[in-house]
């Protein structure tokens, strides 16, 4: 039996709903029930009470059974319906519960509401009940549906798997075969890489020692070359193609007293004679442009502060590549150089003017001879004849020194020698020294000692100092000539009375083109007679030399052995 059933009853007739809540009151039901009789009350209960059962009179002055249970099918459709009215014929109820109406009971029949109202609520459990399991299959059926999709799906998912897997296998087994052939391949080149590392190994070692060799050459060559740089005469360094020096030779620290952290350029410019500079710097910059080297001149300040001309010179180095590496530059001391050469344009002028005075004398000579040639008794003309003679006799001189000269420059001056006796042979030459009876020659001394040499030029030195004595001691009037024995030498002196000669131009006296006073004005001479006669005396492995003091005079001599 249902307990709290809520029952609907929808009765206009006060006493049938009396008789109806007794019936079920006796019946035994545990209910609660509200009573309605119109339509609107009606659907209001439907959705407010939520009745489990509805129990209905047929007909009702505003509303009907047939109405109320099309209404209560809309929402409530199990909600089990039964009709309690009066009589309403045999074909009405069977039309009723064809159309789903629950039961019919006659009013006049309530004692069967009870069993009525259990009925409806069995069939209608059960019809739930059925509902619920129908429900509940269709659920499976649909979660079965689903399942045998989900199955055929994994199904043809596991196929297609399993074709992958097939092709896979096929990839796999064709991978490996790649893979055992790759693997081969690396073992043979395994090998081959063995080999070349081998070799590889090797060529290193060949390498390796090669560049120790190299090194070390490379190290001997620098040190060859430093050792060469420092053994050369001259001032040496090496710059780059840009001009920044980067080596010095010993000679360049000794010459300027510079020590090895002087700047160079500030070097160069403390060193570099103030009127150089500019030009030395362009020529520099010239030849570095070049690639065949070049040279310039420059004067080089000593440590002492004394200037002095240097060539310098610049040579590239070039590499395999026919690039220039770096500069070697050398500075070569050309002092004596340029002296010599001063000397030499000296020379040439004063020769020049030397030879011209008794060639013009001469043509004076000749010129006055040519007028006078048809007047022989002229007293002019033996005067003129030794004039001109005179006159050749001096350029033939000059000339003889200048070729003199010439040969002991060569060293082929010819020397014939011969046994003599020093005294006579002297004697006889001062007799043909014309002194003009202003000069006395007094010749004293050792008259027997004997030599061997050529007798000619032992009168050339002899009268090449009487002459001197004559010209540059012209108030000596005596010019005195000893001859003396000295061990195994024989000394012979020409002595003046003259000036005498300073101290320090002493040492240069028997140097080629010098003389003491290079004007030139006073004295007629090219400064070659007393290094003829030293060129003279050294062939005869003598001595020449000269003592002199100022105001009283010169001593001019030399030695020779003497033939025992
Ligand atoms: P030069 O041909 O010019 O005379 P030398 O070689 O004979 O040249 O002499 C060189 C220089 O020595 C002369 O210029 C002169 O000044 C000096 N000299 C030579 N002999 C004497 C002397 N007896 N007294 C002073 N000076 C002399």
């Amino acid at each position: 039996m249902a307990s709290n059933l809520r029952i609907l009853i929808l009765e206009d007739n006060e006493a049938d709903v009396d008789l109806l809540l007794r019936e079920l009151k006796k019946s035994g039901l545990s209910f609660i029930a509200e009573i309605v009789q119109t339509s609107i009350e009606f659907e209001n209960a439907l959705q407010n009470f939520g009745p489990n059962l509805i129990l209905s009179d047929y007909s009702l002055p505003s509303f009907d059974a047939v109405t109320a249970f099309r209404i209560k099918q809309i929402k409530h459709p199990h909600v089990p319906f039964i009709i309690v009215s009066g009589t309403i014929g045999e074909e009405n109820v069977v039309e009723l519960i064809k159309n789903g109406v629950t039961d019919y009971l006659s009013k006049d029949k309530l004692f069967t509401l009870s069993t009525k109202i259990n009925r409806a609520l069995n069939d209608t459990a059960v019809r739930k009940e059925k509902i619920i399991t129908a429900e509940k299959l269709r659920i499976q059926a649909v979660e079965l549906v689903t399942a045998n999709k989900e199955l055929v799906f994994q199904n043809e998912e596991k196929e297609k798997r399993t074709a992958d897997l097939v092709v896979l296998t096929g990839n796999l087994k064709t991978q490996q075969q790649e893979l055992r052939r790759a693997n081969d391949l690396l073992i043979s080149q395994e090998e081959k890489v063995k080999l070349v590392n081998m070799e590889l190994s090797q060529l290193n070692q060949e390498l390796e020692a090669r560049v120790v060799f190299r090194t070390k050459a490379l190290v001997e060559s620098e040190n060859m070359f430093r050792s060469m740089m420092e053994t050369i005469p001259q001032i040496a360094w090496t710059n780059t193609i840009q001009g920044k020096v980067i080596f010095y030779n010993q000679r360049w620290f000794d010459y300027t007293g510079f020590d090895s952290k002087q700047d160079n350029l500030q070097g160069f410019n403390m060193v570099i004679h103030r009127d150089d500079l500019k030009l030395s710097f362009e020529e520099f910059r010239t030849i570095l442009k070049t690639s065949d080297g070049g040279e310039f001149q420059v004067r080089a300040k000593r440590l002492d502060g004394l200037y002095r001309w240097h060539l310098i010179r610049l040579m590239p180095i070039i590499d395999e590549h026919e690039q220039i590496k770096l500069w070697v530059g050398t500075a070569t001391d050309i002092q004596e150089l340029k002296l010599l050469q001063q000397q030499k344009d000296d020379f040439i002028s004063i020769a020049s003017h030397e030879l011209k005075t008794p060639i013009t004398s001469l043509k004076a000579s000749l010129q006055l001879l040519d007028r006078i040639k048809d007047n022989p008794q002229s007293t002019m003309l033996p005067k003129l004849i030794v004039q001109a003679n005179k006159s050749l006799g001096k350029v033939n001189a000059l000339i003889e020194d200048l070729l003199n000269t010439s040969l002991a420059n060569e060293g082929r001056l010819y020397i014939s020698k011969q046994k003599f006796v020093l005294f006579e042979a002297i004697t006889e030459c001062c007799h043909e020294i014309r002194t003009e009876g202003l000069y006395t020659i007094k010749i004293e001394g050792d008259k027997e000692v004997c030599t061997y040499a050529d007798v000619t030029r032992i009168d050339q030195i002899v009268v090449n100092f009487i002459n001197n004595a004559i010209k540059y001691a012209p108030k000596s009037k005596e010019i005195l000539i000893c001859i003396e024995k000295i061990n195994d030498m024989a000394k012979v002196s020409v002595i003046d009375q003259g000036e005498g000669i300073h101290p320090d131009k002493l040492q240069n006296l028997f140097d080629r083109y010098y003389r003491i006073d290079s004007s030139g004005s006073q004295y007629t001479g090219l400064g070659l007679g007393l290094y003829i006669c030293a060129e003279i005396i050294k062939k005869h492995n003598g001595q020449i030399g000269v003592d002199s003091e100022l105001g009283k005079g010169s001593t001019f001599w030399f030695t020779l052995p003497v033939l025992l």
